[in-house]
């Protein structure tokens, strides 16, 4: 019986838990003190029992065994134990401390937030588990995150990783950035999102943004009248005529060139000559519609690019628009009272099916304009 008891328990140390481990040593010291109780009574009532008291001495002898054997599974469980815990103790401060938000989010609810999460949105740590994660969503970006949640969890996406616009307490906006992740943990389907505050980085970013924005609009423009320059042109007629080509429509190309402007320069100084300029810039791009493409194209030349604009429309814009120019142009003292200019007109595809030889086109009509009196509107001809 006694042998059956202690041989039963031949289970690993490492399998037994703390509680057993320490009940066994007590159970089987117990033991101990039985037998060597009854051998003890045995040899003083019946005399020496040798067997007894040799089955004794071979059970104490492994009781003593297995307890030292038990005592160092004990030792090492509590090594593992307190290693365990002082990585516990570190994984917190770590999570705590942590530069990002981390939450942990099951049926809907935020069941973990870390203090850093807490200061992000403004709130205290305490307040935040058992509420909604929408919560901390500007309602317009809550279906993205919503979505998000949704395919996360049904297993159609194992990470994701999104910037959204996040709502602190106080109502302030803060563009975050989330990185998610679903474990398991107890049997059920955890949402472990990772949250940073990039508000700055997004400002910076859309600054960057608008500074390379304004870098390739003055890369476009003429400083001077900021109308398109040449590039822009150049660039814009390939497209232009390509769809021009593909619709069937016309194009017209308008070159318009101030008159006499070396007397205007000569008479008035360069610098009323660049008034000059930017009011002729003004009025033309006024005169137009907005698809047109107004560009200076050299010094007091101006070339207008009028998609699907036939000849005669064309003429007729023209020939508004020098008309127009002389009341157009601001009077005043040290400027010219009257400015008038030149106008040639080519149109695809009748004069040209590329932009060289519309230019050129548009330039003979601007000749002969000029040949012609000035203050003229002169088309191409066939
Ligand atoms: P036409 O009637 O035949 O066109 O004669 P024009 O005097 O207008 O033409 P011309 O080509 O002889 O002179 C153009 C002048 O435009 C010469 C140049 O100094 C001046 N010019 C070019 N760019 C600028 C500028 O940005 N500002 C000013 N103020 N003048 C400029
Ligand atoms: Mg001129
Ligand atoms: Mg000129």
């Amino acid at each position: 019986m006694i042998s059956q008891a202690v041989a039963a328990e031949t289970t690993g140390p490492q399998q037994i838990d703390f509680d057993t481990l320490q009940d066994e040593i007590v159970r089987l010291n117990k033991i101990v003190k039985v037998l060597m109780d009854r051998a003890e009574r045995s040899a003083t009532m019946q005399g020496s029992d040798f067997s007894i008291f040799q089955t004794t001495v071979l059970l104490e002898e492994q009781v003593r065994q297995r307890t030292a054997a038990l005592e160092a599974a004990l030792r090492e469980n509590e090594t593992i134990t307190r290693a365990l815990s002082e990585s516990e103790i570190r994984f917190r401060g770590l999570v705590s401390q942590s530069l990002v938000g981390i939450t942990i989010v099951e049926d809907n609810s935020v069941t973990y937030a870390n203090e850093t999460f807490g200061t992000m949105f403004g709130c205290e740590t305490d307040e935040v588990i058992g509420s909604d994660p929408m919560d901390y969503f500007h309602p317009g970006d809550r279906q993205i995150v919503d979505e998000s949640i949704r395919r996360q969890l049904s297993g159609e996406a194992k990470s994701i990783r999104h910037t959204v616009r996040g709502m602190r307490k106080d109502g302030n906006i803060i563009d975050v950035e989330i990185h998610g992740n679903v474990m398991e943990i107890g049997g059920k389907r955890a949402l472990i999102s990772i949250l940073m505050d990039v508000t700055d980085r997004v400002r910076a970013e859309r600054e960057v943004e608008a500074l390379q924005q304004k870098l390739l609009e003055q890369a476009i423009r003429d400083p001077l009248t900021g109308l398109y320059n040449r590039r822009h042109f150049d660039q814009v007629v390939i497209g232009e005529l390509a769809r021009a080509a593909r619709s069937g429509k016309p194009l017209s190309l308008l070159m318009a060139d101030i008159d006499h402007f070396k007397a205007i320069n000569d008479t008035y100084g360069h610098q009323a000559g660049d008034v000059v300029l930017q009011n002729f810039a003004a009025s033309l791009r006024d005169a137009v519609r907005i698809s047109d493409v107004v560009c200076r194209y050299g010094g007091e030349e101006f070339v207008v690019l009028m998609p699907e604009v036939d000849l005669n429309t064309a003429r007729a814009n023209a020939e508004r628009i020098r008309a127009t120019l002389r009341s157009a142009m601001p009077q005043g003292a040290g400027l010219p009272s009257a400015v008038t200019a030149s106008f040639g007109i080519s149109t695809y595809p009748a004069h040209g099916q590329d932009r060289d030889s519309l230019l050129r086109q548009a330039d003979n009509a601007l000749y002969l304009a000029k040949a012609s009196g000035r203050d003229r509107v002169e088309c191409a001809t066939v």
